[in-house]
């Protein structure tokens, strides 16, 4: 495809005359456009700490481009009288071309967010079966027909696309949490404008390209690229916006929730997590130790469902920290590409100092350190953003380090001696995203995933998802669902219709 026709043109020239870096494009109306504002933001890579790319730095008039695109694409058009079962056939499309183009979009992935290219190669291999589900389910979706106590009418309940729908999303899987908006939202037949990360956008401008190679009408998906306040603000606040569907931080996720609420637009929120991994005395120790390490170590627990509480049976608890510090200790630290990596940078310089400054509080507070506990200055990790992988034992659940998400690779360790204990530690939490449980014993495997206030419970597992399971928070972790069928309707209105074939009204005061 030529400059014109992709998301990547020439090149941008820089002020202070260094080397010219590629420079994306806002996709809106099915165009490849710059930014109203002619302004850019760079994006770096947290291996190297350098500026790659430029992407624009959208605003209010960029928005309101592409809302007016979705709209127009919402109403008229193609899509508007499209057969879900030719939706369907579209998304399958889409599946089939990510499939083909995993290697490059996990590429960009990396080079913008620093996660392990085998993380994330394996995430882009497994994003078609999104769209090959909610393909499949576009035409299933068949409304009801209730029986009804109206005499003589026929009464029927439909399923409707809500509409223009704004997708809102973080930095950490920039392309999965997108698609898992994405593909119901489209399925249902609504159109999206999308606003990526500032941080990491190239991936999902590189995944519309092959929107267009699907043969997806114009204006069905729009993305403008820039800051939250700049291009966030004025998609949720845009009066032809009917849906919001965010995933990021609470303090984002508050403000939109409230802004949405003025317009009494529909919101789903995902947000943040402190999740419990509550490990028993009869646990498995050699798979509790790689469970804890996948739940809080694995991506530098840069995951909304990080296991960053580790509780811990007293019983075990100097046996299995030993263990843990060991295995650790072995982890290797580097580039993100290399497939002898363990453990990668964070993604951004602002989360570089958080997750450090999250580290000097816990000390203070008067944890104990046994692993890690500062930045990571190995010569693998370069000029890159890498924190040591970190371990605080002796922390009690009313610390901060214990309270509020880290989204770093910092482990909080509680020690608790009854289940009773455990369960009122997993659920003394602001939040309720995930918990996980390592037991051999069958009735505690089975009792226990009812008493956790979390909207997903992990036996003997840790971060297990998919595209047929609903995923989301109680509590301050979020609103909605995403995935599994309940994605679908989160996407849908239902419209109830009464049809009266023989008008008999002998007074309309009373409808009798
Ligand atoms: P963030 O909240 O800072 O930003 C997320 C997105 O919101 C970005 O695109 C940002 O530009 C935009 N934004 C920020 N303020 C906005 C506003 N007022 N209005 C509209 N848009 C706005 O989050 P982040 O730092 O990119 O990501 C990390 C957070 O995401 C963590 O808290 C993590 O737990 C959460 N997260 C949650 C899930 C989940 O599924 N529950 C998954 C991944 C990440």
């Amino acid at each position: 495809m030529n400059a014109e026709g992709s998301s990547v043109s020439s090149g941008q020239v820089r002020a202070d005359g260094s080397p010219r870096l590629e420079a994306f494009k806002l996709y809106i109306d099915g165009e490849w456009c710059e930014s109203a504002s002619g302004r850019w933001l760079e994006t770096k890579n947290p291996y190297t700490g350098k500026a790659w790319a430029v992407i624009p730095r959208g605003n209010a008039q960029d928005v309101d481009r592409a809302v007016q695109a979705a709209n127009r694409a919402f109403v008229s058009g193609p899509w508007a009288s499209m057969h879900p079962s030719d939706r369907g056939l579209l998304l399958h499309r889409l599946g089939d071309l990510i499939a083909a183009n995993a290697e490059r979009l996990a590429e960009l992935e990396v080079r913008d967010n620093g996660k392990l290219r085998v993380e994330m190669l394996g995430q882009m291999k497994y994003l078609p079966r999104w769209f090959q589900y909610y393909g499949g389910l576009a035409d299933k979706i068949e409304g009801r027909m209730p029986p009804t106590d109206k005499k003589g009418m026929l009464h029927y309940v439909s399923y409707e696309p809500v509409g223009v729908v704004g997708a809102i999303t973080p930095w950490n899987s920039p392309l999965l949490l997108t698609v898992w908006k994405l593909a119901p939202a489209l399925a249902a037949g609504n159109t999206v404008v999308i606003k990526p990360s500032e941080y990491a956008s190239t991936s999902l401008l590189a995944l519309v390209e092959l929107f267009e190679q699907a043969g997806f009408p114009k204006g069905v998906v729009n993305v403008v690229t820039g800051l939250g306040a700049e291009t966030g603000e004025p998609l949720v606040e845009h009066p032809c916006v009917d849906r919001i569907a965010f995933t990021g931080g609470n303090l984002a996720g508050r403000n939109i929730y409230e802004a949405a609420a003025r317009q009494f637009k529909r919101v789903s929120l995902e947000l943040g997590g402190k999740s419990p991994n509550i490990v028993f005395g009869d646990a498995g120790i050699e798979d509790a130790v790689k469970g804890v390490i996948s739940g809080i170590f694995a991506a530098s627990g840069q995951t909304c469902m990080a296991g960053s509480r580790l509780l811990l049976h007293s019983s075990i608890h100097d046996a299995f920290l030993a263990r843990l510090v060991e295995v650790m200790k072995a982890a290797r630290l580097g580039d993100p590409n290399s497939p002898d990596t363990d453990v990668g940078p964070v993604a951004t310089e602002q989360q570089l100092q958080k997750v450090l400054d999250y580290i000097e509080l816990a000390k203070e507070e008067g944890a104990r350190c046994i692993l890690g506990g500062r930045r990571a200055t190995r010569p693998e990790c370069g000029e890159g953003w890498f924190v040591e992988p970190t371990i605080f034992a002796d922390v009690t659940n009313d610390m901060r380090i214990a309270r509020e998400e880290v989204f770093g690779p910092v482990l909080s360790v509680i020690k608790f001696d009854s289940d009773d204990e455990a369960v009122a530690l997993a659920n003394d939490t602001p939040f309720g995203l995930a918990a996980g449980l390592w037991t051999t014993d069958l009735a505690r495997s089975l009792s226990l995933p009812k008493r956790l206030r979390a909207g997903t419970v992990w036996v003997n597992a840790y971060r297990v998802v998919s595209y047929l399971s609903p995923f989301g928070g109680f509590k301050e972790s979020g609103l909605g669902r995403e995935n599994g069928l309940e994605a679908i309707y989160e996407y849908m209105e239902a419209k109830s219709v009464f049809i009266n074939p023989r008008p008999a009204i002998t007074n309309p005061f009373t409808l009798q």
